[in-house]
């Protein structure tokens, strides 16, 4: 789907998967001008394809075209593109227990401009892929906490699924993982105090029965998964404080996990900072079991969904 500065985008189509003719002069490539979105679809046992809270991807990217002075489908195309995507592509939707189709949808300044500015024109475009686990058959994570870089700065776009918030990340990620860690846990770049986030997820520690995940503040993404958490442990019974999380906190918790699409609900084995190792029991009792089998079992059409989180694309 295309469409041009001040515009509203038009019908678009599906078309084989294949490389896009895009200008070296393009806003995305010189300026990086561009957002993303990462969703799921999974197959339920009678058959089902299920859809995650993909309005929810929707709104995220309004928020994040608002921000970077892009012109962004409605919610109601967003979610007809991903479902005809789904369809189109509805054989490669694993089947239950055997992974899920990863959903990318892309809004790109396409348009050529030189010299620093808007693109005259964007497009929005979703491929897909059949996934499975995200850390390949990892049970949990080892994390380090980074804290020379940091993956956003207040007043930056740290806040929206900007494509320009991973460049940062890449070359820590990597040297994180030449040492044998999963991924970094980030600091906030002002007071260097409080943990974040990782590369491409959000963090939980669990304490009693309160359970903590640090403050949507304008550098954190605003997770799905987190969000949906945030519901399920209310309505366990939990106390969810979303707060400043001093990363000495971590040290005392009595579990740590993660959130995201790729990740789902990943629990945290150990985490090093400052060349200390913690490390945290992962047992059959542990919190955040309950959370990832409600999750899973709501995503997957196991569960009753009484939160009406999931969309059905009606392709048997
Ligand atoms: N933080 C970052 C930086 C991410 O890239 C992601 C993945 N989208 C998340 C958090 C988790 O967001 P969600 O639960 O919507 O996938």
């Amino acid at each position: 789907m295309k469409c041009s500065q001040g515009q509203n985008f038009s019908k678009g189509n599906i078309t084989t998967y294949g490389n896009i003719d895009i200008s070296p002069c393009s806003a995305i490539l010189n300026y990086g001008q561009g957002l993303f979105e990462g969703l799921k679809a999974y197959r339920s046992a009678d058959g089902r394809i299920l859809l995650f809270r993909p309005e929810e991807n929707a709104r995220r990217m309004q928020m994040g075209a608002e921000r970077m002075l892009m012109p962004s489908p409605s919610i109601e195309q967003f979610v007809d593109a991903v479902k005809q995507t789904v369809l189109a592509n509805k054989h490669w939707v694993p089947p239950p227990g055997k992974g899920s189709l990863y959903i990318r949808p892309l809004l790109i300044g396409s348009g050529s401009v030189l010299g620093v500015g808007p693109a005259p024109e964007f497009t929005f475009l979703i491929f897909v892929s059949p996934v499975g686990s995200y850390h390949k058959d990892k049970k949990f994570l080892n994390l380090v906490v980074e804290d020379k870089s940091h993956r956003a700065f207040p007043g930056g776009t740290g806040g929206v699924k900007s494509v320009i918030n991973y460049s940062p990340t890449i070359k820590a990620v990597a040297q994180a993982k030449d040492k044998g860690f999963s991924d970094i846990i980030f600091l906030d770049s002002t007071t260097k105090k409080n943990i974040e986030e990782l590369s491409a997820c959000n963090i939980f520690i669990v304490k009693g029965n309160a359970i903590s995940t640090p403050g949507i503040n304008g550098t954190i993404l605003p997770g799905i998964t987190r969000k949906s958490i945030i519901d399920l442990a209310l309505d366990f019974g939990y106390q969810v404080e979303e707060r400043d999380i001093p990363v000495e906190e971590l040290i005392d918790a009595d579990e740590v996990f993660c959130t995201g699409t790729a990740v789902v609900v990943t629990p945290v084995g150990s985490i090093t900072h400052q060349g200390i190792r913690t490390e945290y029991k992962i047992g059959a009792e542990a919190v955040y079991q309950k959370l990832h089998a409600t999750l899973t079992g709501i995503q997957t059409g196991r569960i009753e969904d009484k939160m009406g989180w999931t969309l059905e694309v009606d392709g048997r």
